[in-house]
């Protein structure tokens, strides 16, 4: 009888095939220094670190059904990238593509990505250490995934929705002449009202130990990731959030942050004069929204163990009509890139959206979205570009689940991803934008039926 008790606690203790269980890891993928930079339209040659990028993994399994949540440091993640990667993971893991969800936290001080259409060629794609970077981003972001998979422990996992207004302004607006404007500057005097709401959302899912140890935090809000700027790499506020809970949760304790859609979502406050930027702006918001972080922690609920569910599509947008006469202004523009005066922003932006478009040749844009689920209470769901925020909302709107988060720029980029009240507007993300007027809500429906077909696979 004495041998009894002991031999009872071990078998209690093991981990039942049932059992969630995580997977963290964080490797490093700062590009070396002289490589260029991925935020403007410019090229720009980085000149030092400020901190460190990374490859941030969450695997979860449940049942031998494994998912990875992956978060990059860099700007958007180009289609070349994805492909290699996927590839990788596959060979190394054995984890198939909809089971991957790669999402870029859209940081403005991260490298250029290449695979961007005819921007490559202006913003110094050919050099390199840009090809070096090329083959081996998408080996870091498969060990990361790797390295989850060898940790696999135990996990409770909880969501909890905070709201902050504080950070977050849409950056379109009508002006007194009836156009609508992007970005017309604080304090300017012809701004009627904003042009679309923000969504002030800030999702948690909570990960910690059976017995409460903090193991990771998913944290997504819809705002640029363009704050610091300069010619330093940095995660920026992302990388403030990840530092601010590590003093409060412990340094083991990995934040793992996406982006919601934020296409037309920026840092900008009209109403205040100064020009607020730079690494002091980053920590003031990214101090905010731990804040905001920790007051979710103190109303997370529960996410029961349920079925793990992956799944990923692919759906074809009407590309971008543009003329001959596009055409031909996107190639002046393009060739007056380097000269004195340069081509204008705007030229620029249209311009090389024309020539891309007529690379394409009437070809679809092709979108994926991607949805992975935890039983029917939590949904995480990837949009490719950036994504206008009413089309997130939508989404979360259209969800069955009570914890739908949208993480925008994962999988392979698109670029801007306007709703259909946008285009007749105009303007900077239209004018960009590769797809006709209604991608986006094709988008959104995709997307709201996956999840209203998954959440009743769930039950
Ligand atoms: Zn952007």
């Amino acid at each position: 009888m004495r041998m009894l008790l002991p031999l009872l606690l071990l078998v209690v203790s093991l981990p039942s095939a049932a059992q969630l269980r995580i997977g963290r890891a964080s490797v490093v993928i700062t590009p070396p220094v002289g490589m260029p930079t991925g935020g403007s339209y410019r090229k720009v040659i980085s000149e030092g670190v400020l901190d460190d990028l990374h490859a941030k993994t969450i695997v979860l399994e449940q049942n031998g059904k494994r998912v990875a949540l992956v978060s990059c440091d860099l700007v958007a993640i180009s289609e070349p990238f994805i492909v290699d990667a996927r590839r990788l993971i596959e060979q190394q893991t054995g984890l198939k593509a909809e089971d991957v969800m790669i999402s870029a936290t859209h940081t403005h001080s991260g490298p250029m990505m290449p695979g961007r259409g005819v921007r490559d060629e202006m913003f110094g794609g050919e050099m390199p250490v840009v090809t070096q970077y090329r083959k081996w981003l998408p080996e870091r972001i498969a060990e990361s995934v790797k390295l989850a998979l060898a940790n696999l422990t135990p996990v409770r996992v909880s969501a909890a929705i905070e709201h902050e207004h504080a950070v977050a302004f849409n950056r379109r607006f009508h002006m007194k002449n009836g156009t609508v404007a992007w970005n017309p500057g604080r304090l300017n005097p012809d701004i009627v009202r904003p042009a679309g709401p923000i969504d002030p959302d800030v999702a948690v899912v909570y990960f910690e130990s059976p017995d409460g140890k903090p193991l990771a935090t998913y944290v997504n809000h819809a705002l640029h990731v363009a704050v610091v700027g300069g010619r330093r790499f940095s995660a920026d506020y992302p990388g403030v959030i990840a530092r601010l809970l590590a003093n409060v949760r412990g340094q083991d304790m990995l934040t793992v942050f996406t982006i919601g859609a934020a296409g037309n979502i920026n840092h900008v406050n009209p109403s205040k004069p100064a020009i607020a930027s730079g690494i002091a702006e980053a920590n003031r918001i990214g101090t905010i929204l731990t804040g905001s972080v920790l007051k979710a922690y103190d109303g997370l609920t529960p996410v029961p163990e349920a079925v793990l569910q992956a799944r990923r599509t692919v759906v074809n947008l009407p590309p971008y009509p543009v003329t001959p006469d596009d055409v031909a202004k996107g190639h002046d523009a393009a060739r007056r890139f380097d000269a004195k005066p340069p081509a204008s922003f705007k030229e620029l932006v249209s311009g090389f959206r024309a020539i891309d478009m007529d690379r394409m040749q009437g070809r679809p844009v092709e979108a994926e979205v991607q949805v992975i689920a935890l039983g029917n209470q939590l949904a995480w769901v990837g949009l490719p570009g950036e994504v206008f925020v009413e089309l997130g909302m939508a989404v979360k709107h259209a969800s069955p689940f009570p914890f739908t988060i949208v993480a925008e720029l994962s999988g392979p980029w698109i670029g801007y991803v306007p709703d259909r009240k946008a285009y007749p507007e105009g303007n900077y993300e239209v004018e960009s934008a590769r797809m006709a007027e209604g991608g986006g809500e094709m988008l959104v429906e995709a997307a709201a039926a996956m999840l209203a077909e998954m959440h009743r696979n769930a039950r």
